[in-house]
């Protein structure tokens, strides 16, 4: 840990920062949510405040600010170092701990280049036919909101445009933005590149930037501007995948659409560029678009994280219908709730808001079916259920979606929606689904989750007080060993690693670094569980020691006895007089402290 990054976690509110991803209440020693890494429907996520960490009692995930960012974004620690420093407003050092990727770096600072240069060509005089296109399709108000650009016909303006910035031409390769002539020989290198040998990958095309999550471009988009009757030329074209972009990994829009995907709790998921700038600016902006390729589950994942709820707006046609299908069965993989718009008249977002309106488009959303009523009746229209088999064919068709959904109540429910639509007995229908869900189960990794026998309170009072007391740490850690207070519990490595950690003053996770993950979880549960709220007292410090004891002498009062009897058995009374001469001290001594128990409940 440099010091940068200790200073930085000293300055972030986690609680406030972890909120930004999670809905969060107070609760414990800090705040209490839904855990945004695994699914579940009551809060098992916790967040400290003092401590500066969160720790989720139904998955163990755990860490602090930078490991949140880390386990949310896919990020590199010195990502998420960079990014937990920029959203404070703090400046990353040059060198150090913060430093990003050089080669990503340059990246990112050509991609800007670019930007800027096509942004510029959309305005210039060579622009009017992009700028009449859009014109055309009533968008010409979006292009300054959304950096729309123009890349010109000629085919090398911006080659020579970054030539003359001073960037290498094995950058501009390896970014997409530049190709090599085909023969110049397209099989060399890319560090055999010059200048010379490139030209422009977007030709004559509308260009949109793709950012990432952050507002930084790092890909394009580019629609053509001529029809090409031989159709070699296609619609729609994309960078390739580069250092930067992955486009399985990327949404367009989602870096403007999360605030509003956050604050309305769902999604809205169309499927092109003009569909998600025209939804979004009609007051819709919790929009995404796929841009092109079928959505991934990458792509679901990090939308999955600011909410587990989609409104699906694809288009009606063919290809539309078959996508947003393989959509559901992805989003209900992830535990996603949704439902299917479909637009009347057969009309695509942009057409339908263009035609009908803000507020028409606000009532379809409203309007929209449950996903599995929308398959339901797509099955119907594609299979005659009429006929006996028939049904089995739609039958089958809709299983693989019904055993995906993880709520059992819903499924259940779903099932004998399907069975009334289709006509079928709900016997036979659970009896395929449960085949369904076996054979659907037996396919997934199966979940291991440790096995965490409660810790009593007491133990809970002494870990927290070995973690908060720092003035106390040494002569309870030696009160501890000298009576052997916590022998055979699962706080008993955990109360001495917690001491060598020096009560974790460094932070949770240099202290629980090389812990094994049932000490983690139980140090979680002294620091996190409810009676955590309350400042630890005196009181209870010695409440929970007088209980140890007590547990200490009943083991001893019972191996005691034990030995008392196989004394007994073998016949030797001198050992016998003294084992119970023993015992009967221990019983004394035993009651003296139930007395003094009660006696101090009462003053
Ligand atoms: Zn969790």
């Amino acid at each position: 840990m440099s010091e940068f990054t200790n200073q930085l976690k000293a300055k972030a509110d986690i609680g406030r920062l972890i909120g930004e991803f999670v809905a969060l209440k107070p609760g414990g020693s800090g705040f209490l949510g839904l855990c945004p890494f695994h699914g579940e429907k009551s809060p098992s996520f916790h967040v400290h405040s003092a401590r500066q960490f969160y720790y989720c009692f139904g998955c163990h995930a755990h860490g602090d600010i930078f490991q949140f960012y880390m386990q949310i974004r896919k990020l590199s620690f010195p990502e998420a170092v960079e990014q937990v420093a920029e959203r404070l407003g703090v400046p990353v050092p040059r060198q150090g701990a913060g430093e990003g990727d050089p080669q990503r770096q340059e990246q990112l600072r050509i991609h800007a280049a670019a930007q800027s240069y096509f942004e510029r060509r959309l305005a210039a005089a060579e622009g009017a036919s992009a700028r009449a296109y859009l014109a055309e399709r009533e968008m010409a108000s979006a292009a300054e909101r959304f950096h729309l650009g123009y890349a010109p016909e000629a085919g090398r303006g911006l080659t020579l445009h970054l030539q003359a910035e001073g960037y290498a031409p094995e950058l501009a390769l390896r970014a997409g933005l530049c190709q090599l002539r085909r023969e110049s020989g397209g099989e060399r290198p890319p560090e055999a590149a010059d200048w010379t040998n490139l030209y422009d990958r977007f030709r004559h095309r509308l260009i949109f930037p793709i950012a990432d999550d952050r507002g930084r471009v790092i890909a394009f988009g580019g629609r053509a501007l001529a029809h090409d009757p031989s159709g070699k030329t296609p619609k729609y074209l994309n960078s390739p995948e580069s250092p930067l972009y992955s486009k399985g990994r990327v949404l367009y829009n989602l870096d403007r659409a999360r605030e509003a995907i956050r604050q309305l709790g769902y999604v809205i998921l169309v499927e092109g560029y003009f569909d998600c700038i025209r939804v979004f600016l009609a007051g819709f902006e919790n929009v995404v678009a796929s841009c092109g390729t079928a959505l991934t589950a990458a792509q679901i994942a990090q939308v999955g994280r600011l909410s587990k709820k989609a409104v699906i707006n694809f288009d009606p046609d063919t290809a539309g219908a078959a996508a947003a299908e393989r959509s559901i069965g992805l989003l209900l993989e992830e535990g996603f709730q949704m439902r299917v718009v479909v637009l009347e008249g057969g009309l695509d977002p942009d057409l339908f808001v263009r035609r009908q309106g803000a507020a028409a488009y606000g009532e379809a959303l409203k309007g929209s079916r449950s996903f599995f009523d929308y398959l339901a009746e797509r099955a119907r229209k594609q299979f005659d259920v009429r006929r006996g088999e028939g049904k089995v064919a739609a039958l089958n068709h809709l299983l693989p979606y019904l055993s995906r959904v993880h709520d059992p109540i819903l499924r259940q429910n779903l099932a004998e929606n399907l069975a009334v639509q289709l006509g079928v007995e709900t016997g036979l229908l659970s009896q395929e689904l449960a085949r369904a869900a076996r054979e659907r189960r037996a396919q997934l990794p199966t979940q291991t989750t440790a096995a965490t026998p409660e810790m009593l309170y007491a133990e809970r009072v002494i870990l927290r007080a070995l973690a908060e007391w720092a003035g106390r740490r040494a002569s309870l850690g030696e009160l501890l060993e000298q009576e052997e207070l916590l022998q055979g519990l699962p706080s008993e490595g955990l109360a001495r690693g917690l001491q060598a950690a020096g009560g974790g003053e460094a932070g949770w996770e240099e202290m629980t670094a090389g812990w094994a993950a049932a000490d983690r979880h139980w140090l979680a549960q002294a620091l996190l569980a409810p009676q955590g709220e309350a400042d630890l007292t005196e009181a209870e410090l010695a409440g929970a020691l007088a209980a140890l004891r007590e547990r200490r002498a009943g083991r001893t009062a019972r191996e005691l006895q034990t030995r008392i009897q196989q004394a007994a058995a073998s016949g030797d009374r001198a050992a016998l007089e003294a084992l119970v001469r023993q015992k009967a001290a221990l019983d004394a001594r035993r009651r003296e402290g139930a007395g003094e128990r009660s006696q101090g409940a009462h003053a």
